[in-house]
């Protein structure tokens, strides 16, 4: 883009001249831009619930009003936007904290495993709903690494979660947990944590953006699975505090790779 500048003139003293400042403001107006651009984006995402359920009322003090089935139809979608709009309130006060913390390196040294493990079996009861087979494989023994342990909570859940919705009903998810003596990637020991599934897949084009901000490969399929389109952000901004990396790798019609590698010291 071009770059923008702040120009200033400040005249001197007579016959010594005019100083001329330029001010490279363009990173400024790039974070303003984006924060234009989120803001528009929180309004309309809390804007579509919001028009659904206040027509949804006109509906049921007028048409629906005398029909039971009508109504008990009409109160169920409601109470499915309400749930929408709170977790879209709830991820946008994660990303905010997350994103307030970034620069602070967990130090405290917690049992990545058992994390794991905990946040696959409270999503055990999503799995069942769709059919999904989901496994865990090397959360036996502790596996300790400095780390916020609600945050890595919350990294695991959206992964497997988003593994459960995209993976295809019927499929099957596996969550592994590795250790490396070396991982390139982070300069020294750590762990890997793969969550696996054989869903659909991601297309190529669309793999370096998926943990932007409400990037969805496919608006309406989100939003009718319920989520927020933030999941994602969310999971790059906890690994980056705990200075580790995420790799998305995915093969269409074949089913999709997310993994975290985490240094554990
Ligand atoms: P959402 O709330 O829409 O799930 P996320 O940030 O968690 O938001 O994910 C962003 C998008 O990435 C999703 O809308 C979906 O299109 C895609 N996605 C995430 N995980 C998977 C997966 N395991 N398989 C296929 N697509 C996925």
């Amino acid at each position: 883009r071009e770059r923008l500048y702040d120009v200033s003139i400040t005249p001197l003293d007579a016959g010594m001249g005019t100083i001329l400042a330029f001010d490279d403001v363009t990173a400024l107006e790039e974070a303003g831009e984006m924060r234009s651009e989120f803001v528009a984006n929180v309004s309309h995402e809390l804007r579509t619930p919001l028009t659904a359920i206040s027509g949804f009322v006109e509906t049921l003090r007028g048409p629906a009003r005398d029909d039971a089935a009508a109504r008990e139809h009409f109160l169920k979608i409601m109470e499915s936007e309400t749930r929408r709009m709170h977790r879209l309130v709830d991820d946008l006060l994660s990303l905010a904290k997350v994103e307030d913390t970034e620069g602070l390196r967990p130090t405290e040294q917690q049992d990545v495993a058992e994390l794991l493990l905990n946040a696959a079996l409270n999503l055990q009861g999503q799995a069942d709903d769709r059919l999904v087979q989901l496994h865990v494989r090397g959360c036996d023994a502790p596996v300790m690494a400095p780390a916020d342990p609600d945050q890595l909570t919350q990294v695991f859940t959206n992964l497997i979660e988003n593994a459960i919705k995209y993976g295809g009903s019927g499929g099957e998810v596996t969550v592994t947990l590795s250790q490396v003596q070396h991982d390139p990637r982070l300069r020294g020991p750590g762990l890997i944590v793969a969550v696996t599934d054989k869903g659909e897949g991601i297309d190529e084009r669309h793999l370096g953006r998926l943990t932007e901000r409400f990037y969805r490969v496919d608006d309406h399929r989100s939003r009718g699975m319920g989520g927020t389109g933030l999941g994602l952000a969310i999971v790059k901004h906890i690994v980056n505090r705990h200075r580790g990396r995420l790799r998305i790798e995915s093969t269409p019609g074949q089913g999709s790779t997310f993994s975290v590698a985490l240094p554990t010291r």
